[in-house]
């Protein structure tokens, strides 16, 4: 094994750049039921921090059994006349949601990376934009249903109760929300515990719009309000995106009940880079397929696969980019690496790495610079000399962390692909069309990225084979999630 000692210094420095926009967060947060935001009955609150400096943001509601259930009546409340409303009125109260959240992107942006601790290119230039382009999306299916499944009468499930993780807070709520209304569902949704303030400050936009009062609910709170909310009888469909731990437990939850049930769940992806590739870029797509979002990402290329022949060459690329990654303040523009979503998921990760060493494969990171001394952070970090029965190449991280591997033949890269219990996403690197479509249709994952990674869009289905769940988000065939075909 080689040791990747190349060190740059720190000649390429910029200037501070933070994005000042003021943002106004409230001391405290409601939830959102009725069209209104109200106190819990449970009386009980929670701090959301700023991951990146431990300051605490504000206050947040802890919905109870008793408030989750007002939410459930509210949503039922609403139904018959929002799925009884012309297709084309539903699509336009889509069209303005979406409108609303362009104009005020910046400000979701800012809150979205203070809440989270997402760097703000990221915020900025994917998170919003993507949660608007969802309810663009959606709004133009609204009235289209009968051409998205001709010959059979599309009615809406009913309530759905819709469970959020802290990766992508926004746009996860995007990705729930507008499916299900613009099918002429009714929903209650439960963000994660962490990051709970821009899927309240949606709710603005809802009030905004003049969605109408219960259409959109949202209990805030930790995971006893999730299973509360998922266990509620007056719940027609349960939508999860989460860990897969959880989501065996809603299935069990929820089995023989009648309720519709869709999951999203982990990963542990596969990011396979042949020696006819054009390896510079795919450098960059091995940076954007592990560190974006400081790996918080459930399809993040984890496990590398590199061709023997160009390992070294890879790897050394690899070490040298690396270096050049900024980890700091998350709103400032120039940086590539945030903080750490909170102090429980900073452990965790921290483990893993020890885990890596300990087993005996090697680490590498990144050292000359500074790690802010409040916040979570984690140099992004890889390894090398990893054995596929080591403990991180088999589970889930959710950090920056990559395992490098290699292979001599396109058959062992698929046979070690697919040789997890996952099968969410996958990259390809190959300047051979050929081998990318073999390769392409013989991986076990819901996505198959060639010579790119962690591409998304609202008209391509997203989901997993396995255990990260079934069901699929986006394009048509996640209109079918939200939708009873007679
Ligand atoms: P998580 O612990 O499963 O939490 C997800 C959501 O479920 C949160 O809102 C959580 O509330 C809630 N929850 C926790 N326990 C619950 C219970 N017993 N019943 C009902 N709800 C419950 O996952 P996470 O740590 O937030 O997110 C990371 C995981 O999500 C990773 O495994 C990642 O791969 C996966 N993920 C998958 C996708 C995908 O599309 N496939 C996308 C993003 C993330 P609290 O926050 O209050 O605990
Ligand atoms: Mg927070």
């Amino acid at each position: 094994m080689k040791k990747h000692s190349l060190n740059f210094g720190d000649a390429w420095e910029y200037a501070p750049a933070p994005d000042s926009t003021p943002v106004v967060i409230a001391k405290s947060y409601g939830l959102f039921i009725d069209g209104a935001f109200v106190s819990p009955q449970s009386r009980k609150t929670m701090p959301t921090i700023n991951p990146a400096t431990e300051e605490v943001l504000s206050k947040i509601a802890v919905a109870s059994a008793a408030d989750v259930d007002k939410a459930v009546a509210s949503a039922k409340k609403a139904l018959p006349k929002w799925k009884r409303l012309p297709a084309k009125e539903r699509g336009k109260y889509l069209f303005r949601i979406a409108r609303r959240l362009q104009e005020r992107a910046r400000e979701f942006a800012i809150l979205e990376t203070m809440d989270g601790g997402k760097p703000i290119k990221e915020s900025r230039d994917v998170d919003i934009p993507e949660a608007a382009k969802h309810f663009f999306y959606h709004a133009g299916w609204a009235d289209k249903l009968d051409y998205a499944f001709p010959g059979r009468e599309a009615k809406p499930v009913g309530v759905c109760a819709q469970i959020i993780p802290w990766n992508f807070p926004l746009l996860m709520a995007a990705w729930k929300i507008a499916p299900a209304l613009a099918c002429g569902n009714t929903v209650v949704l439960k963000p994660a515990e962490t990051t709970s303030l821009t899927a309240l400050r949606l709710a603005e936009i809802f009030q905004e719009v003049g969605l109408p009062d219960g259409v959109v609910n949202i209990v805030t709170g930790a995971g006893e309000t999730g299973a509360a909310l998922a266990s509620h009888k007056g719940v027609d469909k349960v939508a999860f995106t989460g860990s897969t731990g959880v989501g065996k437990l809603l299935a069990e939850m929820t089995a023989g009940s009648g309720k519709r049930l869709s999951l999203e769940l982990g990963g542990k992806s596969p990011n396979i880079i042949f020696e006819d590739a054009s390896i510079d870029q795919a450098v960059e797509g091995i940076i954007t397929g592990i560190y974006f979002n400081q790996g918080h990402v459930c399809c993040a290329g984890s496990r590398l696969f590199v061709q023997e022949s160009v390992l070294e060459e890879v790897t050394t690329k690899l070490a040298i980019r690396m270096q050049s990654l900024r980890m700091g303040d998350p709103l400032d523009k120039n940086t590539d690496v945030g903080a750490i979503n909170s102090a429980g998921q900073l452990k965790t990760i921290q483990g893993y790495i020890q885990c890596g060493k300990k087993e005996g494969a090697l680490l590498h990171q990144p050292n000359h610079r500074k790690v802010p001394k409040k916040g979570f952070w984690c140099r992004p970090a890889w390894f090398e000399g990893v054995q596929p029965s080591h403990t991180i190449a088999r589970e889930e991280i959710f950090g920056p962390v990559l395992a490098v591997m290699s292979f001599r033949t396109p058959e062992e890269a698929l046979k070690r692909a697919n040789n997890t219990p996952y099968g969410l996403a996958a990259g390809i690197w190959t300047d051979k069309g050929s081998k990318a479509f073999e390769m392409a249709s013989q991986i076990k994952a819901g996505v198959i990225w060639c010579n790119t990674y962690n591409r998304f869009d609202a008209a391509s289905p997203f989901g997993g084979f396995k255990e990260s769940g079934f069901g699929r988000e986006g394009g048509r065939q996640g209109l079918s999630a939200y939708l009873e075909l007679v």
